[in-house]
């Protein structure tokens, strides 16, 4: 035996904590892509900075640069346009040449290099750092140098003669300048070709670019090394545009300083964020988690009976359909029991619904116990039980099980202070191997269990295939008969009943006859009960009570005996159809006495009541039927006020065993003649019943002694002939 398949309760877990894994994943995918984002925009933000930051270097760079070559045109213009220069120049006074160009050359900030040339490019004069040198100027620049001459040599009237530009030199490069020498304002007596040109060198090696750097603030200016790569520079070109030295600077990176600064707070915002997100995230799983129990919960509440804690119906469908899945893999066999109670109802009617609660908890607990915890055991019905359980030697559980339950059953069950006795049938079917789906397991425990109440109480049935060629066979039936009813094709045949002492013909029973088209006659056993389940029966017992009541014109001398089935009672208007009748044949209902059983009664005593009591008014006389044959009790006679009481021929037919049963019959006899309720016997077959009866108190007797049920012209011929039925003759 197994319990319910632990897969599913697994797998939801398992489906739980797999969607709380991907929302996390996705949560954290979410964080880092964010953070990604911001540090991305961040690093942007900073190089951006960095960039900008880079350029007004470049700038100022550029600008040094610039003023370092403006600062020494200044200087050559301020020497060379200069009237003292004009004077003593031009006069070759070169003391004076000397001493204002050449030793200036010394240690000055100005300029360190001095020449000074003729129109046609003789050096007249060269000095470097305060001494006169041997270098010729061809050896000591590059050739940019005679570019600047000739530009500044060719100038025309109204451009300045003076051109300044960076010139590589054997000592490196060097901002420098070539003036005309002449007077302030400009004026010059000289012809061309005795012009004189004054030219200055002003070197920019690497103390100057450290001043430099220092002065405008450049971080790290320098010349750039040869394996000096940074992506920031300054070109330093001569007017040939061609590049002499790079310039190049630490980048401060301003943008990094910054992001530096901010990132601790980005990580943190960003923590703080992700932090409220899983708190978020807690909350809501948590939340969802309560949602999910809350769901199971009001699921578990839909699955289960109240009244008896067990699975109901629903719950049941669903555990067995699992059970039946699971046993195909498992390759085990599953069983299922569907139990029906006998005799709930009657302790329900009569000690009340508190008693049958507290009967259907104690059945369901009791079983509980039986059944163990392994299997499924449910509450499908108000008195219905079903258990299904898997196994592999499904057929031994079964045997067991059913065993025990039936011996449940057999002992009386106590409840406060009552004790009721009730029984149980059970229907099995089995599913090898989960072949059989749960729904057709139910459909065939439930037919099994029928067929299990139509042959007796406290019966374990199986369920064979000939149980649905039955049930197929019975809505055969059930549908000929409806045709039969609507074409009035049922008969009715009449039983005498007789005096007991006379033994002649007092009256008849109306007992209905079907003749099945193409099958023959069926019996009344048979088709009364399909015609009480299905409905059927209303209109079947009105028709015979109408048939029976224009019979009886024929026999004005005769009682008539109509059989009621309890169903019949159920319909409220059930009077109002029996009066119409009455009505409609002319029928005496003084004559007429409607037999039924005791089962209506116990199940529905107050309806039953009222209902008699409409019927009695009409002025029909009521019997009970079949006494001794059910529950029979003496006391119904009373407390519904029956007009005559039939003793059931399975009592009559005990008699032939003698003793304890004549006992018995003697004693119901008399206590109906105390309660002046008159008794009819029927089944009587022989002289001897007949005698022993009438001794018993009993005043008619019916059975095949007497006569058969028989035609209504055969009734006629016994009446008219007036003799005494069943050919007997004289008087007893
Ligand atoms: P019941 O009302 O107890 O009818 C008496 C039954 O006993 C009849 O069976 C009758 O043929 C049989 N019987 C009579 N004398 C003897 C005898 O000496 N020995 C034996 N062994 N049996 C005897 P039947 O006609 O087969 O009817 C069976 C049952 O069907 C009836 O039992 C009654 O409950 C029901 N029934 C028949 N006709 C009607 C009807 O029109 N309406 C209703 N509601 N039920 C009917
Ligand atoms: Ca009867
Ligand atoms: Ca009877």
């Amino acid at each position: 035996m197994r319990l319910l398949p632990s897969r599913f309760r697994r797998s939801a877990t398992l489906g739980r904590r797999s969607a709380v894994t991907s929302m996390l994943l996705a949560f954290a995918v979410v964080v880092v892509l964010v953070t990604i984002f911001i540090l991305t925009a961040l690093d942007r933000m900073a190089d951006y900075a960095n960039r900008l930051d880079d350029e007004r270097s470049r700038e100022t760079t550029s600008g040094a640069i610039q003023t370092f070559q403006e600062q020494l045109h200044a200087t050559l213009n301020d020497y060379a346009a200069w009237d003292d220069a004009a004077q003593f120049v031009y006069a070759g006074d070169n003391a004076w040449i000397v001493g204002n160009y050449g030793d200036m050359t010394a240690n000055s900030d100005l300029f360190d290099v001095a020449l000074i040339m003729d129109t046609n490019r003789n050096v007249l004069m060269a000095y470097q750092d305060g001494a006169p040198v041997t270098w010729s100027p061809q050896n000591f620049f590059d050739s940019s140098i005679w570019t600047l001459f000739d530009k500044a040599s060719s100038a025309g009237a109204g451009t300045v003669p003076e051109a300044v530009g960076f010139v590589e030199t054997k000592n490196g490069v060097a901002a420098v300048g070539v003036a005309l020498i002449r007077q302030k304002s400009g004026e010059l007596a000289q012809p061309v070709e005795g012009r004189r040109f004054l030219i200055f060198g002003r070197h920019l090696d690497e103390k100057k670019i450290l001043k430099l750097g220092e002065t405008y603030v450049i971080g790290g200016l320098r010349f750039a090394g040869a394996g000096d790569t940074a992506p920031n520079m300054v070109e330093i070109r001569n007017i040939h545009g061609k590049a002499l030295q790079r310039l190049v600077w630490n980048s401060r990176m301003p943008g990094n300083a910054a992001y530096l600064q901010v990132r601790p707070l980005v990580y943190c915002a960003l923590a703080m964020v992700g932090l409220f997100f899983l708190l978020l995230f807690a909350s809501g799983s948590n939340t969802l988690n309560r949602l999910k129990a809350d769901e199971a919960a009001a699921r578990h509440l839909a699955m289960s009976d109240r009244l008896s804690g067990l699975l109901n119906r629903a719950g049941f469908f669903a555990a067995l359909d699992a059970l039946v899945l699971q046993s195909r893999r498992s390759n085990e066999d599953v069983a299922l029991l569907y139990l029906d109670l006998d005799g709930f109802k009657e302790v329900n009617d009569a000690y009340g619904h508190g008693t049958g609660d507290k009967l259907i908890r104690g059945v369901a607990a009791g079983l509980k116990t039986l059944v163990g915890e392994t299997a499924i055991l449910a509450r499908v019905g108000g008195d219905e039980f079903a258990i299904a359980l898997a196994a592999t030697d499904i057929g031994r559980a079964v045997e067991t099980l059913s065993d025990h339950i039936l011996g449940f059953f057999g002992e009386p069950f106590v409840i406060g202070e009552r004790v009721a006795t009730i029984g149980t049938c059970i229907g099995v079917a089995i599913s090898p191997r989960g072949k059989v789906s749960g729904e057709e397991l139910v459909r065939r425990s439930d037919m099994a269990m029928y067929h299990a109440k139509e042959t007796g109480r406290g019966r374990t049935e199986y369920y064979r295939p000939e149980m649905d060629a039955e049930r197929e066979e019975r809505n055969m039936l059930e549908i000929d008969l409806r045709i039969a009813i609507e074409r009035r094709e049922v008969d009715v045949v009449y039983q005498p009943v007789v005096d007991a002492r006379t033994w002649r013909i007092i009256g008849v029973e109306a007992l209905a006859r079907w003749h099945r088209t193409g099958y023959g006659p069926v019996s009344p056993e048979v088709f009364i009960p399909i015609a009480e389940s299905t409905g059927l029966i209303d209109q079947l017992g009105l028709f015979v009570l109408h048939r029976a009541c224009e019979t009886l014109a024929l026999w004005p001398e005769l009682k008539l005996a109509v059989n009621i089935s309890p169903g019949q009672f159920r319909d409220p208007a059930f009077a109002v159809h029996v009066a119409s009748v009455f009505r409609k044949t002319g029928a005496d209902p003084s004559r007429i006495t409607l037999e039924m059983t005791e089962g209506y009664f116990i199940q529905n005593p107050e309806r039953a009541r009222a209902a008699l009591a409409k019927l009695k008014q009409l002025g029909v006389k009521i019997a009970l039927d079949d006494f001794g044959a059910g529950f029979s009790s003496v006391g119904y006679l009373r407390q519904f006020g029956f007009d005559r009481m039939k003793i059931d021929k399975s009592l009559v037919h005990a008699l032939e065993e003698g003793g304890r049963a004549i006992d018995l019959l003697q004693a119901t006899v008399a206590l109906a003649r105390s309660l002046e309720i008159p008794v009819t016997a029927e089944g009587v077959e022989t002289e001897a019943q007949a005698i022993q009866l009438r001794l018993t108190g009993c005043d008619e007797l019916q059975g095949f002694m007497f006569g058969k049920p028989m035609s209504s012209q055969e009734i006629d011929i016994i009446y008219r002939g007036n003799r005494l039925p069943g050919g007997m003759s004289g008087t007893a």
